[in-house]
């Protein structure tokens, strides 16, 4: 399995020469199974070029999974320019939480109606299944997917999917369940000891994953000035993933107000918090283009 990281910012798109490095594009992530299966995580503005080369590099007609962990802007922008969208024979089938007032279908018609896009939904010449999830189990093309839902303004799941005999989460966007960066005094030297029953099951849910890929759009410091957005701090996402015996853990959903240099220097901090830990848990910040061999 290969993840390949095509928008690594949240909220919203953040081009310039600040953020050439780590990039612009809202979240997208591709998954690339031995078998040739393609599985999308989130349709963020890097939607639009994983598209393009999709298009360039299958000769034939495109299968493709979307899987959505919510429908922020941020995570469904790219949706109308997925070229593949745009031309019969391939076959596009979309995936996301239940529990919004609209339907998955109905959520991503609205962005492409005429006061906001010049196409509509039912003018997209492919193939395109919408099926609403909640949590459980699934089999998708030859991949497993677990679904669990995180603490987020909208309804919002995060996956594990397990294919070619690896594992990797995919959890954006999510917020500490405890208030006060989840604890008081010193860190929980385990999951069973984390006092918040709901950063207990994230933990769980990502115990023993070869890769997790985590927003952490904020640092501890900003962290009291942004609660309830829904996003997590690095400090939290490292010491959860380091309890849960991850191996490789990617940070993203980097805050738009955060330039290259700055997040050069979050995952300075991320490292150094991760040593400390005694874990041997490595820990980066996810960069277009960056991609991960499972
Ligand atoms: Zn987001
Ligand atoms: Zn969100």
């Amino acid at each position: 399995m290969l993840a390949r990281f095509w928008g690594t910012r949240g909220s919203i798109a953040t081009p310039g020469p600040g953020t050439n490095h780590f990039g612009g594009n809202t979240s997208c992530v591709e998954l690339a199974t031995a078998s040739g299966a393609v599985l999308v995580l989130d349709c963020g503005t890097g939607a639009r070029l994983l598209g393009d080369r999709l298009l360039a590099a299958t000769p034939g007609p495109i299968s493709a999974a979307i899987l959505l962990t919510h429908t922020h802007w941020d995570h469904i922008q790219g949706f109308p320019f997925f070229a593949p969208l745009f031309q019969p024979d391939n076959h596009v089938r979309v995936y996301g939480p239940e529990g919004a007032h609209l339907s998955l279908r109905d959520v991503l018609a609205g962005q492409m109606e005429h006061h906001y896009f010049p196409v509509e939904l039912d003018q997209l010449a492919a193939r395109i299944s919408y099926q609403n999830l909640r949590e459980g189990t699934y089999e998708i093309d030859c991949a497993r997917v677990r679904a669990q839902k995180m603490n987020h303004p909208s309804p919002t799941l995060g996956y594990r999917i397990e294919a070619d005999g690896r594992s990797i989460c995919y959890l954006c966007d999510h917020e500490p369940y405890c208030e006060n960066i989840w604890r008081e005094g010193p860190p929980p030297v385990s999951i069973e000891s984390i006092a918040e029953e709901g950063d207990r099951r994230h933990a769980e849910f990502m115990q023993g994953a070869d890769v997790v890929i985590h927003e952490a759009q904020y640092t501890p410091q900003e962290y009291p000035s942004k609660l309830h957005w829904g996003h997590s701090t690095y400090q939290y996402v490292v010491e959860l993933a380091a309890l849960a015996g991850v191996r490789r853990l990617f940070l993203t959903h980097h805050d738009p107000s955060h330039d290259d240099e700055f997040i050069a220097g979050l995952e300075r901090k991320a490292q150094e918090l991760a040593r400390s830990l005694d874990s041997k848990l490595e820990v980066c910040c996810a960069y277009e283009g960056c991609e991960i061999a499972l």
